[in-house]
């Protein structure tokens, strides 16, 4: 479904992404561990050209790009490939939990807005959250709030869902909720690759787990042979100090 050839980034002179090369298929988990500053969220973020990346290929579904020689336009067509679910949730906060969905189909998939209302409380009953069309951001929890932002992610049915670390701002026991919900859309077969701290989450869910430190790809595999039976050192150190 997708793939990076020889992705780099680079801050201030210094390399973040170094030569990544990576392939996903279509209805993959991937999984995403390092520690921090190893250049997970500059991943994802290049993937969806939040940070436009210096060199390299990305291909999504049918539309290839080399991102030295990208246009503006080609940028607008691959980012609507992506959806991105921040740590922040990143919601509208002058808008409602149902205006935050029908926002994204109106402006991202120019839906109407009698379509766009319909459609968005489909998705806020799929996440649980009928019951608060109404609301405003601030009235939610943590949890609620995350939800929302899946949803609208859920809503630009886009091939490739990237999420960065979305379960890290919220209390402890709010967590569960966001991560069931990103179970159920791994079961759907939703093509996604997740930041995430959450172990347990990546053994039961991830296909594939990636495993990141100074800007490359170290190690890769099955939640197995990642998780139990880790090859490189790094791997190895950072398993110890979070298991
Ligand atoms: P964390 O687990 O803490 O979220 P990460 O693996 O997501 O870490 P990145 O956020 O990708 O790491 O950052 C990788 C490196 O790039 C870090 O050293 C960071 O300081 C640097 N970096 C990231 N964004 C920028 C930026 N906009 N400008 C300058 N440096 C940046
Ligand atoms: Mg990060």
């Amino acid at each position: 479904l997708a793939e990076v050839k020889d992705l780099s980034k680079s801050f201030d002179d210094l390399l973040i992404l170094d030569r990544i090369d990576l392939s996903i298929e279509q209805g993959e988990i991937v999984v995403v561990l390092g520690p921090s500053g190893s250049g997970k969220s500059t991943l994802l973020r290049c993937l969806n050209f939040l940070e436009m990346p210096e060199k390299g290929k990305i291909r999504i579904a049918d539309q290839q790009v080399n991102v030295e020689k990208i246009s503006q336009k080609e940028i607008l067509k691959l980012r609507r490939k992506t959806a991105f679910v921040f740590q922040n949730y990143a919601l509208f906060k002058n808008k409602t939990a149902l205006e935050n969905i029908t926002e994204a189909l109106i402006v991202v998939k120019g839906i109407n807005k009698s379509k766009a209302t319909e459609r968005a409380k489909k998705i806020l009953a799929d996440v649980g959250l009928s019951d608060k069309e109404n609301a405003w951001p601030s009235a939610l929890s943590g949890g609620q709030q995350q939800r929302i932002g899946i949803g609208r992610a859920m809503a630009l049915d886009a091939d490739l869902m990237l999420f960065d670390e979305p379960t890290s701002a919220l209390d402890p026991e709010k967590v569960h909720e966001v991560l069931d919900l990103m179970q159920q859309l791994a079961e759907q077969r939703r093509t996604m690759i997740v930041v995430t701290h959450e172990i347990p989450f990546a053994r039961k869910v991830a296909d594939r787990i990636l495993f990141m430190d100074g800007g490359r790809i170290v190690e890769q595999g099955t939640p197995e042979q990642v998780l139990d039976n880790p090859q490189d050192p790094r791997t190895k150190d950072f398993l110890r100090r979070v298991l």
